[in-house]
């Protein structure tokens, strides 16, 4: 099939370049002109384990295009996937449509045949019968049928995730076009993916509704694991205690920072927002988003109990700062609260990432990049796991930092709280 996908970031270059994979001719198109030509050099503009190969591979076999221009790409198209960004509105909680709007209104000014638009963005309910409506204002409904086709691929795992999906969820009544989509995803569902085809509004919400739920899910044991730090009970234990019984399921439920990224906390605002639009109020979201917004203050309020509320001109050393392991995305991460916190308070921040120096820190005074672990945690006061990479699973603290009292922060429980009292090293860690 012909492809064009319009957004070129984490969703639509991820699948678009699967889509390549699995037989199709795929146009990545972007306004970014760097970012198309780096693409074009061979050069990947976020990091996620697999994607290179995969761009390499299919762009030199010629599967896969990259492009500035939108309007040549889709009459190139049958199928055209809007992947561009729907941050939160400023100052409102609220989605911001207009980058999928702006999309919606160049389709409508190029299309002369038969075209199926999907929103692969997240998108709030009834943006799929805006669209037809922007686009029905000029061209004749039987040239177009909008489809919604959330993506639930997760940064870090995104290529694996893309193949091997639990769901593809298709939202549409139009059933020519449920139909090409289906022969499009068959190469996906023989290998065990579910298929279902629902209505747009209800594909809409399904997206919504599973980001509000993992997101309930991560702030429950983290609410859990406070309890836990009072009661000196290893929250651990509840998450296997929990986590066993299958209408529960283990996964999601491992206590530590703030949730972040890109998706949970722009997402659980949007669908209090909709949820208020039909007057219909989502209150367990809401106290979910309020608890996770009150998580940084509370680790920051345990990082002043730890220096004993000394944190003037102490050292502190944050290993990983994006939110989660496996990607370089700091969008919403927690340290970006915690770090100019700390700063503020006199601090001296040192932070390694295994992606590297990062551009929202780069305004801070006293926040400074070390170039490995090493150096990052030397002599430092205090040291705080915020990120759960590999990378940092196994450190000889003891010899890497050099001084005789070694303090360890583990938000993310990466350690054995045994060990490090035998090793002689002050450690906390979260809810046990
Ligand atoms: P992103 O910011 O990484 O990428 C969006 C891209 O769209 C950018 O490269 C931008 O330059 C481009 N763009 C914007 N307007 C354009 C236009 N008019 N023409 C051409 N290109 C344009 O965003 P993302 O993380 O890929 O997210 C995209 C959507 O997918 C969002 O709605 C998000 O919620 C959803 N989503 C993201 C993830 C994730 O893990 N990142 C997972 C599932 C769903």
């Amino acid at each position: 099939m012909k492809i064009c996908m319009v957004g070129t970031g984490y969703v639509g270059l991820v699948s678009g370049v699967c889509f390549s994979d699995i037989g199709n001719d795929v146009i990545c198109v972007d306004h970014d002109l760097n970012k198309i030509n780096n693409l074009k050099e061979g050069i990947i503009p976020i990091y996620e384990p697999g994607l290179q190969e995969l761009v390499l591979k299919n762009y030199r076999n010629g599967k896969l295009k990259f492009s500035t221009n939108l309007k040549e790409s889709i009459n190139k198209s049958d199928i055209i996937f809007i992947c561009v960004g729907t941050p939160t509105k400023k100052n409102e909680d609220g989605a911001d449509l207009t980058q999928v709007y702006n999309v919606a209104r160049e389709i409508r000014n190029s299309i002369s045949k038969f075209k199926i638009i999907i929103t692969k963005s997240t998108v709030p309910v009834t943006t799929g019968d805006e669209i037809e409506k922007i686009i029905s204002n000029k061209k004749s409904k039987n040239l177009f049928s909008v489809v919604s086709n959330p993506e639930f691929l997760r940064e870090g795992d995104a290529v694996n995730d893309f193949f091997y999906p639990d769901r593809i969820v298709i939202g549409t009544s139009n059933v020519k076009s449920n139909k090409i989509l289906k022969n499009l995803y068959s190469p996906l569902v023989s290998k065990g993916a579910k298929y279902i085809n629902t209505s747009r509004r209800a594909a809409e919400l399904i997206k919504y509704a599973s980001n509000a739920f993992l997101a309930t899910k991560i702030t429950f044991i983290n609410e859990i694991a406070n309890l836990c730090e009072k009661i000196n009970i290893n929250v651990e234990d509840i998450s296997i205690g929990m986590g066993l019984d299958k209408r529960i399921g283990s996964r999601f439920l491992r206590a530590g920072p703030a949730y972040g990224g890109s998706c949970f906390p722009k997402d659980t605002k949007a669908i209090t927002a909709t949820a208020d639009k039909f007057k219909t109020n989502l209150s367990l979201i809401k106290t979910v988003i309020k608890s996770n917004e009150n998580r940084s203050s509370l680790l920051i309020k345990r990082v002043l109990e730890i220096l004993n509320r000394k944190i003037k001109n102490k050292k502190i050393s944050f290993l990983g700062v994006t939110f989660k392991a496996n990607t370089d995305d700091m969008r919403d991460s927690s340290c970006l609260s915690m770090i100019p916190s700390l700063n503020k308070m006199g601090a001296k921040i040192n932070y390694y990432d295994p992606t590297g120096i990062k551009s929202e820190l780069a305004r801070y005074k006293n926040v400074i990049y070390s170039k490995d672990i090493k150096s990052a945690i030397s002599k430092s006061d205090l040291i705080i796991i915020h990120t759960e990479w590999n990378d940092f699973k196994s450190i000889n603290f003891k010899s890497l930092a050099k001084n005789k009292k070694v303090i360890i922060f583990d938000m993310r429980n990466l350690y054995s709280p045994s060990k490090m009292k035998n090793s002689n090293i002050k450690y906390f860690s979260v809810g046990r």
